[in-house]
């Protein structure tokens, strides 16, 4: 089977937009409001020359902000079964929020390597996020744009080791 890399994160920092870059169809759904992608999505998605399953989630999402409910971890410890990688998402542009730092802290006892993808990086404007995202203690975060298709290398780099 192939590796699965699951794409987490609170929700409208990007997840289906990345979800959909690397698979390459329109399978997820896009929106401007939070709470769209209802279930998980599958779809097999390929990098450069690095193939795997990718998997969309919404465990945090239809949420109230900031909040981490235990249904909701539940949803999201269940998608990270059997992942070789979680690909945690964050809001370059917005920063690190408090509900990013309680998934972090979560994630770090899950027992999954970790690459943090700084969504939203096109131009300047995620630079602060960015370095925000260095003090989450899961390592080197990823600059990435899923709108603008930027970052894919040095994700494609970041994945190599770990699946
Ligand atoms: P999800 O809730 O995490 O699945 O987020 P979505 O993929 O639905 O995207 C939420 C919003 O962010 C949409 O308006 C996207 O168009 C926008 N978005 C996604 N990726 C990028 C990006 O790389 N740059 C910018 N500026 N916006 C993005
Ligand atoms: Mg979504």
């Amino acid at each position: 089977p192939l590796p699965q890399v699951v794409i987490i994160g609170r929700p409208n920092v990007g997840k289906s937009t990345i979800f959909n870059r690397l698979v390459g169809k329109r399978l997820a759904l896009v929106d401007d409001q939070p709470g769209v992608t209802r279930d998980r999505r599958f779809g097999d998605a390929s990098l450069l020359d690095l193939e795997f399953q990718a998997v969309d989630t919404a465990g945090w999402e239809d949420e109230e902000p900031d909040s981490l409910p235990g249904r909701m971890r539940a949803q999201t410890e269940v998608s990270l079964k059997g992942a070789d990688v979680a690909l945690f998402v964050i809001d370059s542009r917005a920063g690190v929020t408090p509900l990013d730092e309680e998934i972090a802290r979560w994630l770090h006892q899950q027992g999954v390597p970790v690459v943090v993808l700084a969504n939203k990086a096109e131009g300047m404007a995620g630079q602060g996020g960015i370095m925000e995202a260095y003090a989450l203690g899961l390592g080197e975060p990823v600059p990435f744009s899923a709108e603008h298709g930027e970052g894919m290398t040095d994700l494609f780099t970041a994945l190599l080791p770990l699946i």
